[in-house]
This record gives C-alpha cells, sequence and structure tokens, in this order.
C-alpha cells in the first residue's frame, strides 16, 4: 500500500483543483454510527419524511425525539487524523475543498473552512419560514427538558435541523457548488462512501469525465472501482496518515 500511497501523494503535490469527498466512512473511525449501515438507525427506526413533518404535529414530535436521541452520538464526538490531515492541506492550498455526506460537522470543527455539505448540517436547526439558524445543542436540550417542539423564536415558524430529510430535495446552491468544483478538479479523492446514493454518488464520475485524476479510499468496493485511476481498501485515517507522511517525505 505504501507506493501506492506516495503515488497519491505525488498526484496531490502536482493538483492545482483537488477536491476531496467525505461519506460516513471517516466519521466511522471517530465513533459515529453509519445510519444507513445494518444495526444503524434507520434499519430500527422509520424515518419522519418531509412532508409528513410539514403536516402533522405528531410526525414533528417523533422527528424531535428521533434527533434529539441521535444527537448525543455526535455532540461528543471529535475529529480524527483523517479530518486533521484534510484541514491541513486546505490551509496548505493542496485542495481547494471537501463534499461531503456527512451532517455532523467534524470537518469544520477539524478547522477545514471550505466544505460543501451535501445532506446540511445537524449542528444546527434552521426555521423553515424566516430560514434563521441556532445552535442544535441549546434547542435539543430545551426539547429533552420541556418535551415540546420549539417554533422559531423570531416568526413562530416550524424548526427544523438543518439536514436534508428522506423526501426533500438537497439544497440547489449547494449541488450547484459541487458540479462546479468537480468540472473543475485535476484530482478527486472520494473516501468512507460506498458511492450507491444519488445524486452524491454522480460527483465523482463527472469530475473524472472532466479529466480529474479519481482515488477512491473505502474498506469495502465501490460500484465506481472500475473507473479509478487507484483504489485503496483500507481505513481512512491509517490511509490519509501514509500520503500525509509521503508528501512530507517528498517535500
Ligand atoms: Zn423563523
Amino acid at each position: 500500500m505504501s507506493s501506492d500511497c506516495d503515488i497519491v501523494a505525488q498526484w496531490l503535490s502536482e493538483a492545482r483543483s483537488a477536491v476531496t469527498f467525505t461519506g460516513a466512512g471517516i466519521s466511522t473511525e471517530s465513533g459515529i454510527p453509519d445510519f444507513r449501515s445494518p444495526g444503524g438507525v434507520w434499519s430500527r427506526t422509520q424515518p419522519v419524511y418531509y412532508d409528513d413533518f410539514l403536516n402533522s404535529a405528531d410526525s414533528r414530535l417523533e422527528y424531535w425525539r428521533q434527533k434529539s436521541e441521535s444527537h448525543v452520538d455526535f455532540s461528543d464526538a471529535s475529529p480524527n487524523i483523517a479530518h486533521q490531515a484534510l484541514a491541513r492541506w486546505e490551509a496548505g492550498r493542496q485542495m481547494r475543498g471537501i463534499i461531503t455526506q456527512n451532517i455532523d460537522g467534524l470537518h469544520q470543527i477539524a478547522g477545514s473552512q471550505s466544505v460543501l455539505e451535501l445532506h446540511g448540517t445537524a449542528r444546527e436547526i434552521g426555521c423553515l419560514d424566516c430560514n434563521s439558524r441556532f445552535d442544535a445543542d441549546l434547542m435539543v436540550t430545551q426539547f429533552n427538558e420541556t418535551g415540546e417542539v420549539p417554533v422559531c423564536p423570531h416568526c413562530s415558524g416550524l424548526l427544523k435541523h438543518a439536514t436534508i430529510s428522506f423526501g426533500q430535495s438537497l439544497d440547489e446552491t449547494v449541488l450547484r457548488e459541487a458540479i462546479g468544483w468537480c468540472r473543475d478538479a485535476d484530482l478527486f479523492l472520494a473516501m468512507g462512501s460506498s458511492l450507491v446514493v444519488q445524486p452524491a454518488a454522480g460527483l465523482p464520475t463527472l469530475a473524472r469525465e472532466s479529466g480529474a485524476r479519481l482515488v477512491i479510499i473505502n474498506r469495502e468496493p465501490t460500484p465506481l472501482d472500475h473507473i479509478a485511476d487507484m483504489v485503496l481498501h483500507a481505513g481512512i485515517g491509517e490511509t490519509i496518515a501514509a500520503i500525509e507522511k509521503a508528501m512530507i517525505g517528498a517535500s
């Protein structure tokens, strides 16, 4: 594996608009469960669909109950060595930014500034009417104490975690920017994603078709392995650490 990591390190040092794409696999190494995996929350609980949230007070209560329960999964989690290395690569201008499927905010906590969150963030609560944002910790604590679904303090509108719910469309602005990055990318590192959930899974293909080198780092095979320039079936943290070491060794 080390010679493969040397090659990726070389590609990264040559790249002018490298983009990283991250999925649940980078956060499971921080102890955050993958909610889509067998045994994950959606194999045990029926998620609340967006339309039901809008139309039913009972669904909103169920939504807040579920979200408050899963909040503890990441409220105590810390970025791991992979999040930290990616933040250093951005600061060192080796990487343009990160497109992520994760909602845990760990990239920003690690120091990354250029992050496109395709599925939003569970660190904030958004008002569906006036778009005000609030800190999720405070509102989840309030919900746990009162058992009452909060309403917007500014306009009494509906409050929901700033994540994309089942049945809700992705944020067009975020998606458009991610597509732009993929078109401009000369290196695309996909890590910790099974690359099966659309439209996110289309982004590595778009980058590859636009001329980027495609590197896939994931423990399990993905449907895009056959179009990648390099595939590393390994843990994210150990692989990123080996790539970073090779970059430092070569500089
Ligand atoms: Zn509001």
